[in-house]
């Protein structure tokens, strides 16, 4: 039996879906996006990405991270040319940050007792003189760091290796997606990986959908450990982390967590103030020169596809032949969450293909 497949999206999602998907040689897969990797836009998110590993959701949420960890961790080990490279977090806090009202950059990161001590390796807090000036307390561990550029295509290789075809295509309704296969015969699965896309895209229009807007700065100068801090005294809207991403993919200083803001245009108040921040935690990320010392490879925003009840990963019954799976609404945490949700998809359409009277005991041989 063939299940006809089109994935709608080609961000880390879309790419991360399929993927998986393709591992069964009885899915014949077809992406369809608008943008594809080598892209730089608004409308998607996944270049503009660090893109580390810092866990953000709940304990109660956290499967998504949880199982990503491991196959990130290999990638790293034993897949060079993915692009990942492993370096050291450290997260600090401020008390005042935790307590102060509406907070909403508290992600569970900057927990003090976090779920995650006993996921990610090398957990330990950090002694008081380890602390940067200003913060309460911190803690490192062991963490990755992609480069966007090189993962991204890398995902691609390896869908195509598997047979995925790929098209560009903008959907004004996810049901079109239905006469897209490669394979000429109508999508009984649909997978709906488009992000920011399903706020206006017919079918799905999912209201509470809104972007958290992310301006960053990227630059040639090397820094590690990686950082971030609960919170500034710029904004509330405002934060700091530092990423060096992996086979010369610059260094990302952040940043912003605007939720509901569309500005696509880096504001050069912000970017000045990334900066600055960057530089007094890190100062030998400039080799102590000050912000003078950084050397700009660009100033850029992304808007993270923020979701108001959290990501949406379930099916949706179309018509009687085609169903819909959902992924999308990943906010901050898309790639470290890839590979949780990625087979989260894959197991809501094995369950489609075992109603369908399929057997499915001889997968994963
Ligand atoms: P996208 O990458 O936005 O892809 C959406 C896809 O859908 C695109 O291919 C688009 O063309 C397609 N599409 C949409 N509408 C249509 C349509 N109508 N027709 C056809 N195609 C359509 N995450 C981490 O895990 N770690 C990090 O360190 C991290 N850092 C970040 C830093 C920044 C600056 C930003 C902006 C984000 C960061 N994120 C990070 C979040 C991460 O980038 C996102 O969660 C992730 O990229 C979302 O991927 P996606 O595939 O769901 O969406």
């Amino acid at each position: 039996m063939v299940n006809v497949i089109v994935v709608a999206g080609a961000g880390v999602s879309g790419l991360t879906s399929a993927l998986l998907l393709s591992r069964s040689k009885a899915n014949k897969v077809t992406v369809v996006a608008k943008h594809m990797p080598g892209d730089y836009d608004i409308e998607y998110a996944s270049p503009w990405a660090g893109a580390n590993v810092l866990p953000m959701a709940s304990e109660e949420n956290s499967r998504w991270e949880r199982r990503t960890w491991p196959e990130l961790k290999r990638l790293t080990e034993e897949v060079p040319e993915a692009g990942i490279h492993f370096q050291k977090a450290r997260v600090y806090r401020r008390v005042k940050d935790a307590e102060a009202p509406g907070y909403h950059l508290s992600d569970y990161v900057f927990s003090t007792d976090p779920w995650y001590k006993t996921v990610l390796p090398d957990f330990r807090e950090l002694s008081q003189d380890e602390v940067i000036p200003g913060h309460d307390s911190g803690c490192e561990f062991t963490s990755v760091c992609i480069n966007t550029v090189v993962y991204l295509s890398w995902l691609v290789g390896q869908c195509l290796k598997n047979g995925v075809v790929f098209k560009r295509v903008v959907l004004t309704d996810i049901r079109d997606a239905k006469s897209l296969s490669h394979t000429g015969q109508p999508a009984n699965i649909i997978v709906n990986a488009t992000a920011l896309g399903s706020l206006k895209l017919g079918g799905v229009e999912d209201t509470t959908m809104t972007p958290a807007r992310a301006q960053i700065v990227l630059v040639r100068n090397e820094y590690h450990p990686m950082i971030v801090t609960s919170g500034t005294d710029d904004s509330a809207t405002e934060i700091t982390y530092i990423m060096q991403r992996a086979a010369g993919g610059g260094t990302i200083l952040g940043g912003t967590y605007d939720i509901g803001n569309w500005e696509s245009a880096p504001d050069p108040n912000i970017a000045l103030r990334i900066m600055k921040r960057a530089v007094e935690a890190a100062p030998g990320l400039a080799a102590g020169k000050g912000i003078e010392g950084l050397s700009v490879i660009r100033h850029g925003v992304g808007l993270r596809p923020w979701r108001k009840d959290g990501v949406r990963i379930e099916e949706e019954v179309l018509d009687g032949s085609t169903s819909i799976v959902h992924n999308y609404g990943h906010a901050g945490w898309g790639y470290q969450g890839s590979y949780g949700c990625a087979e989260r998809v894959v197991e809501l359409v094995n369950e489609i293909r075992k109603r369908k009277g399929e057997d499915l005991s001889g997968e994963g041989k």
